[in-house]
């Protein structure tokens, strides 16, 4: 079987969206292909026309600093490319330590963070930090280039605001970490398993005189698309930045949160207490980073 006929490798978004319309809907965008050629080499999507890749067009493989200190990050930046960046290290700690967690070697080599953000699963790590970071995506919607909110870009499992045969998503903007901010990410799986997380977590804090002035908090998954957890960063919010502050932000989420029981990924009750384990894991040490600067990502695969 012939997964696509044409393969095109434009170098600009102009060019891709030609390409795109020229083949009214029978063509699809590609970056890794680490989602897209599993699906359709498993019928879940028809083969294309055309696969249209993304990643030769110069702003949607590259990341750097603004001047006014938020962070662009390209779409087609592969997870790699983002665990070796020593600028997203120390301004995105979470993203590193989510993208170092993706698949194995070969996936993240080739996988890019707008592949993981446009498949639209509420599991995705990169997204999930992508969502604790209030990231804002640009894209080309319906021929309109703008930003739009991160959580917006779902519109429910695999379900993408996004119509990869005529829409882009272009790359993403944050705010850098700065002093006294400071993220982490944790995730928790089986040993045997390499793409279902049980639960993920993604935090970021900002510290004031030993207060958490502010916190971004993303758990997945839960819901049917990534979003905060805003009752659990309300609950933190003004509070000392100590222990007895987390379990009592512990005690809020597993009021609000409940996670699904799956059949493959772990039941309810256990998804629950990985919560509190993964908050426990994770709040003190985006605490740590914001208190010392250091951001020593942990837990990047082999
Ligand atoms: C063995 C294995 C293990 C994996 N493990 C993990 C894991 O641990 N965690 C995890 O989160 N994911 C995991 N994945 C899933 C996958 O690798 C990631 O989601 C990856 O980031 C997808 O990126 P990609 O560039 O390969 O996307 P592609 O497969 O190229 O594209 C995915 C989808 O997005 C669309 N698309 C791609 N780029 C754009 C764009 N710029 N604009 C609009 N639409 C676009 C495509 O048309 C397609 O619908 C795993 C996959 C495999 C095969």
């Amino acid at each position: 079987m012939r997964l696509w006929n044409d393969y095109h490798t434009p170098t600009s978004i102009e060019e891709a969206l030609q390409l795109l319309a020229h083949y009214q809907g029978r063509a699809r965008l590609v970056a890794g292909g680490t989602d897209l050629l599993v699906e359709i080499r498993e019928g879940r999507h028809a083969p294309q026309d055309a696969l249209v890749d993304v990643t030769h067009i110069p702003e949607m493989t590259t990341h750097h600093q603004e001047a006014d200190g938020t962070i662009w990050l390209g779409a087609a930046v592969t997870h790699s490319h983002i665990v070796q960046s020593a600028l997203l290290t120390q301004a995105a700690t979470c993203l590193v330590e989510s993208c170092g967690v993706v698949g194995g070697p070969q996936v993240r080599n080739v996988g890019t963070i707008g592949g993981n953000v446009a498949h639209a699963l509420p599991a995705g790590d990169g997204t999930t930090s992508l969502v604790a970071l209030d990231a804002t995506a640009r894209v080309v919607l319906d021929g309109q280039e703008q930003w739009v909110p991160i959580e917006q870009m779902f519109k429910g499992p695999g379900q993408s605001l996004l119509d990869p045969t005529r829409d882009i998503l272009i790359g993403f903007r944050f705010k850098a970490s700065g002093t006294h901010e400071a993220s982490a990410f944790k995730r928790i799986m089986r040993p045997q398993g390499v793409a279902l997380p049980i639960l993920g977590c993604a935090v970021w804090v900002r510290l004031t005189d030993g207060q958490i002035a502010d916190a971004r908090i993303s758990i997945a998954p839960i819901g049917p698309t990534p979003a905060r957890a805003t009752v659990v960063e309300e609950a933190l919010r003004g509070q000392p930045a100590n222990p007895a502050s987390i379990e009592q932000a512990i005690a809020v989420a597993n009021e609000a949160l409940h996670p699904r029981t799956s059949k493959y990924r772990a039941t309810a009750p256990y998804r629950q207490e990985m919560i509190a384990v993964l908050l426990r894991r994770t709040l003190p040490l985006a605490i740590d980073r914001a208190r010392t600067g250091q951001a020593i990502p942990e837990g990047i695969g082999a």
